[in-house]
């Protein structure tokens, strides 16, 4: 390592997503001279942002769910966050609509929140409230305690045990969900959440009925300028605290040399030397292909194999020449199966003939995303990873494209197909070719409780003590409250490495 008395601490961050960012900027703010290597041409990673004609389409991640996790940021580097970016609130929250006609409102407003539940069944409100206590008690325990904590040896896994017998745990999130609320479309509505973090509500521990209460708790929020203004409200900050962002530089290899990360070196040849080097990049690439040249990323490499991974999305960005007034911001559109449906989706080997999509309306928020009297939209729908279903995207992709929008046509907007200026697609190959991310996993290692906590990749590597990892494959897991807890659990293990103050926030 460096000598500390002469010379700054220095780190690089391999990977510009939420959490190599979140990360970086800890770092940053922390004193370590700190670098962050992105290979695509923009930072963010799954928030990648496309643009065309006039429109913004954010690539992924669109709903904001806990701010304060991101305030911290600004707060430790003793700035302010309402310079960077603006954040609105939306709501409803979602609108969850069904084939047979009926739709949901899923505010955070308990009133009108209980004002929809009883339309569908009145016997649901006292369920629903016991739900909500419950979901309470697993949010202090598994977000607030426990979601920035590292998980780094077994000792740590059997402490939080009885809490987490006690909450239930080794049930599934549907499970759990149908032991308070009785009604079928009441229980997809609080149960489908872990489909946004790459879980299979049937099988995902009710751990994540965690997600109801963080959003009652917070609520849910949009950036101004789309979640591209808040990446870019990140990187700022990071430059502003002296911290250097490198696009266009993939890396090919961590080096090492007597068991400890000395630097890395890009596919252009780029070399730069650091004291720790923290992986934000998937965690199967990172150990299979930037530290292959190892036993342990060998060795670490044959594990994550053997993993479960979360399903990949396919996702069409498009715009529109008018505007659709009767949209909400978020719409979740189920189709006619949801259990099976999902089984097909996590299982294999075929894509289903049927989906349910997530619809993204925002020039509702903010009408900039668009031409004038125009629209932004995005359509995505849940689809089997390439090891589960290993189709020929270039030639599936665009009749399912065809297919989705004519869905759409059909049921939400109507004359699509005429009104439409621009349009383009993310599939399992764009995960896998542009992300790197093994099968073209959109979510990382899937969120099942045995693959969680002690048993996901942790923070920190247990044979090379300078190598840390940050983001979805992670502790506590994908979702941007998940990577940036992430960060927060990895900042605090490298600033103890280097004998600094741990971060107040
Ligand atoms: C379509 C979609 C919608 C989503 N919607 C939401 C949402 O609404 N709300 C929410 O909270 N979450 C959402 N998520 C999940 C969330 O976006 C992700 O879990 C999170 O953004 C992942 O962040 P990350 O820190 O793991 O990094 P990633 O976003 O995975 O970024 C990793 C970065 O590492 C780079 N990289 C990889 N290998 C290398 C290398 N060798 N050298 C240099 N760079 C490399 C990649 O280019 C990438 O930029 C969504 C995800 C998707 C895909």
């Amino acid at each position: 390592m460096t000598d500390t008395r002469t010379a700054p601490r220095t780190a690089a961050v391999i990977g510009s997503g939420f959490g190599g960012l979140a990360l970086a900027i800890r770092l940053q703010a922390a004193g370590i001279q700190t670098t962050v290597l992105e290979k695509r041409d923009k930072p963010g990673g799954r928030a990648y942002v496309y643009e065309d004609q006039g429109f913004t389409f954010d690539g992924g991640p669109t709903v904001i769910t806990d701010p304060s996790a991101l305030r911290a940021l600004w707060e430790n580097a003793g700035k302010d966050m309402d310079d960077y970016v603006e954040l609105l609130p939306v709501d409803p929250m979602y609108r969850l609509c069904w084939q047979d006609g009926k739709v949901f409102d899923y505010t955070n407003d308990p009133d009108r929140l209980e004002e929809q539940i009883r339309r569908f069944d009145p016997a649901d409100v006292d369920g629903y409230k016991r739900f909500l206590e419950y979901s309470y008690k697993v949010f202090e325990k598994g977000y607030l305690d426990l979601g920035h904590k590292p998980f780094l040896n077994f000792g740590s896994m059997v402490k939080v045990a009885p809490d987490l017998m006690k909450l239930q745990a080794q049930n599934s999130v549907y499970k759990q969900v149908s032991k308070f609320i009785r009604n079928e479309h009441l229980r997809q509505a609080f149960s489908f959440h872990p489909l946004l973090v790459g879980g299979n509500p049937f099988q995902t521990s009710s751990v994540y009925t965690l997600i109801h209460a963080l959003e009652r708790e917070w609520g849910v929020w949009f950036a101004r300028g789309g979640t591209g203004a808040l990446i870019r409200g990140m990187v700022k900050l990071f430059e502003d605290l002296g911290g250097r962002l490198r696009l266009n530089a993939e890396v090919a290899k961590i080096e090492t040399a007597n068991g400890r990360a000395t630097g890395v070196r890009t596919h252009d040849g780029w070399h730069g030397e650091f004291d720790a080097v923290a992986s934000n990049g998937d965690v199967l690439h990172t150990y299979r292909d930037l530290l292959g040249h190892t036993d342990q990323g060998q060795k670490k490499a044959r594990s994550l194999t053997n993993k479960r991974w979360s399903m990949s999305l396919f996702v069409i960005y498009f715009g529109l020449n008018r505007v659709h007034e009767n949209l909400e911001h978020h719409m979740i559109l189920f189709g006619p199966r949801y259990k099976e449906l999902i089984q097909d989706i996590f299982k294999g080997p075929d894509l289903p003939d049927d989906f349910s999509l997530y619809l993204h309306n925002p020039s509702l928020t903010d009408p900039s995303l668009a031409p004038e009297g125009c629209s932004t939209y995005y359509v995505l729908s849940p689809v089997p990873h390439l090891g589960k279903a290993d189709l020929d995207w270039d030639t599936v992709g665009p009749k399912y494209t065809d297919r989705i929008l004519d869905y759409l046509e059909e049921h939400y907007l109507p004359g699509l197909k005429n009104d439409l200026v621009t349009c383009r697609t993310l599939t399992p190959f764009g995960f896998r070719d542009e992300l790197n991310s093994h099968l073209g996993s959109a979510f990382s290692v899937e969120p099942v409780l045995w693959q969680s906590a002690f048993f996901r990749p942790h923070n920190r590597d247990g044979k090379i003590p300078n190598i840390y990892l940050v983001g979805a494959g992670t502790h506590p897991g994908a979702g941007i409250p998940g990577v940036v807890g992430s960060a927060r659990a990895t900042a605090g293990l490298m600033l103890e490495d280097f004998g600094l103050q741990p971060q107040a926030h």
